[in-house]
């Protein structure tokens, strides 16, 4: 039995074990994928025991950072962006790489039938998950990608990394506070894209001032729930999506790293949303 796992701190939420499972037994394989939670001053020791029992891992918060320098390589486009999400063991030698982009690049496509080539991005937030997808949309032929973030700091860095990977792409800045640069970001923008973890206790405030947001453009909710954000651009008549097309993709993509075989994305996509749905019941 092949042996796979995601590793983060926490990691009980992860409904990746039940896609992935899904995905190796619609393929025939017989893999086991389990949830390991790895505090981040254990990430070494983990690592070394996985390195021989595992053929392969996700990894999520907070390691897809701190793990790069345990690796043995890593995807270019990965290693300059500081993240990955997937290990790849290759007897013995583990390689590392990032489906995130890929994963947010093909839920866009299916939700908004829009590429990244040639189009604008506004992402909400600067967080890992952004930094993860904003610099390879721009390394993949986007236009531009613009980031609004209360720490600005951390929206020009992302900024930075996307010129770095692609001096054509046109990028901006501001805080959500900056009520006339924001207004001109989104407004510019082919899609937006929330990715603040705001929207995930009820008690949250809206990432922005909702009258910023033009009516009718589409809005990506990273969030794999129904948020307030997602509602109120509901109300503005912006076609909407939440993030589970994104988590999804990012699985498959790994599993097909993992096997060089083509995901069986159907099954994984059932999978997923039976899971979301005892999950989401599990919560209220
Ligand atoms: P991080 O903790 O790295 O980043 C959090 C982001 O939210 C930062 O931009 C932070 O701003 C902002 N934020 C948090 N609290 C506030 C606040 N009170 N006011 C304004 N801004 C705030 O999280 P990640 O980037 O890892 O994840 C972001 C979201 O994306 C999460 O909800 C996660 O569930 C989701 N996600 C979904 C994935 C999917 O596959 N669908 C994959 C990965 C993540 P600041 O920089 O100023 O602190």
């Amino acid at each position: 039995m092949e042996k796979y796992a995601v590793i983060g701190w926490p990691i009980k939420h992860s409904l990746s074990p039940q896609m992935q499972l899904a995905g190796f037994h619609a393929l025939g394989i017989a893999a086991d994928y389990e949830k390991l939670a790895v505090p981040p001053d254990q990430l070494a020791d983990a690592v070394n025991k996985m390195r021989r029992r595992y053929k392969g891992w996700n990894v999520t918060v907070p390691h897809k950072q701190t793990i790069i320098p345990l690796l043995d390589t890593v995807e270019p486009t990965a290693a300059k962006i500081g993240s990955v999400n997937t290990i790849i063991n290759r007897d013995g030698l583990l390689h590392g790489c990032s489906t995130d982009g890929w994963g947010l690049m093909t839920a866009l496509k299916e939700s908004f039938e829009i590429d990244l080539a040639g189009h604008s991005f506004a992402f909400i937030g600067a967080g890992g998950a952004a930094r993860a997808t904003a610099p390879y949309f721009a390394a993949n032929g986007a236009a531009s990608i613009t980031v609004i973030n209360r720490t600005l700091t951390k929206a020009q860095a992302i900024c930075q990394l996307a010129r770095n990977l692609a001096p054509y792409c046109k990028t901006g800045s501001c805080t959500p506070g900056d009520v006339n640069q924001v207004r001109a970001l989104l407004q510019t923008a082919d899609v937006i894209i929330q990715a603040t973890s705001l929207g995930l206790n009820p008690d949250d405030p809206l990432p922005l001032d909702i009258q910023l947001l033009p009516t009718g453009k589409p809005v990506y909710e990273m969030i794999y729930r129904p948020t307030p954000f997602l509602r109120a651009a509901q109300a503005r008549n912006c076609p909407s999506a939440d993030g589970a097309g994104m988590l999804l993709h990012q699985g498959a993509k790994s599993l097909e790293l993992w096997t060089g075989q083509q995901a069986p994305v159907n099954a994984m996509r059932a999978a997923l949303h039976s899971a979301m749905k005892d999950a989401f019941v599990a919560i209220q």
